[in-house]
């Protein structure tokens, strides 16, 4: 097992400073090594893969809040609706016009984060500033999602300038759009991962989606 208990207490510790969530992203890894974690305390979990998620779910304690952070097909939607706490990466209106429908079935009220594209990497999914604009007026229409605010994957790069522009972009993001957001506290910003987390903590994030650091590698 190549969970690491040394770092999970040093992060948390920084987290807990910052006043930040850690997700734990917990793809690809066992039911075991999340055990682990959960023992510690940590209940915050980020999956990315529906099929992995629906069956490890059943098998661990009913109390972990499951994150969403992959890219979700329209057609899975039903299946994470009613096991999910956070659906991360929204990066379209027909995605969200379907979590909501699903969230009406459940008779629940879905949390989102809606994905930006603020990476130079074409690969990368999300909104531009434009979309972001057109949609998040129109969110009143759809009455069983609750946007929480955005998330964001800076590029993959060691130029850390580049990494804490791409932050800072998503921050003003949140921040020119507060009103459209539920939390009176201030909108979730969900940025930084285990080779950007101390910067996107600098830059404002308010929750990290941190997998190999807590795990070791993936495959
Ligand atoms: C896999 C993944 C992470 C975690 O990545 P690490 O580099 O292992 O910390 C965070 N966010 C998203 C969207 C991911 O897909």
């Amino acid at each position: 097992m190549s969970v690491s208990l040394e770092n999970y207490v040093k992060i948390k510790g920084e987290l807990t400073k910052a006043g930040a969530l850690l997700v734990a992203v917990s793809k690809k890894k066992s039911v075991e090594d999340i055990l682990a974690l959960y023992k510690l305390g940590q209940r915050d979990f980020g999956e990315n893969y529906v099929q992995e998620l629906v069956e490890k779910q059943p098998q661990l304690p009913a109390d972990i809040r499951w994150h969403f952070i992959g890219h979700l097909q329209r057609n899975k939607v039903k299946y994470i609706a009613p096991i999910c706490s956070l659906i991360q990466g929204v990066d379209s209106l027909a995605l969200l016009d379907e979590i909501n429908k699903q969230a009406i079935r459940l008779n629940k009220v879905i949390d989102c984060l809606l994905q930006v594209h603020i990476a130079r990497e074409e690969t990368k999914f999300g909104f531009d500033q434009a979309e972001l604009a057109a949609i998040l007026p129109s969110m009143t229409d759809r009455k069983n999602v609750r946007v929480l605010g955005l998330m964001g994957m800076a590029s993959f790069t060691e130029n850390e300038s580049v990494v804490r522009s791409e932050f800072q972009q998503l921050k003003s993001l949140a921040l020119q759009y507060a009103t459209y957001f539920t939390p009176s506290e201030g909108p979730v910003l969900s940025m930084g991962m285990s080779g950007d987390y101390q910067i996107a903590l600098e830059e404002g994030s308010t929750l990290v989606r941190i997998g190999s650091l807590l795990f070791g590698a993936r495959q």
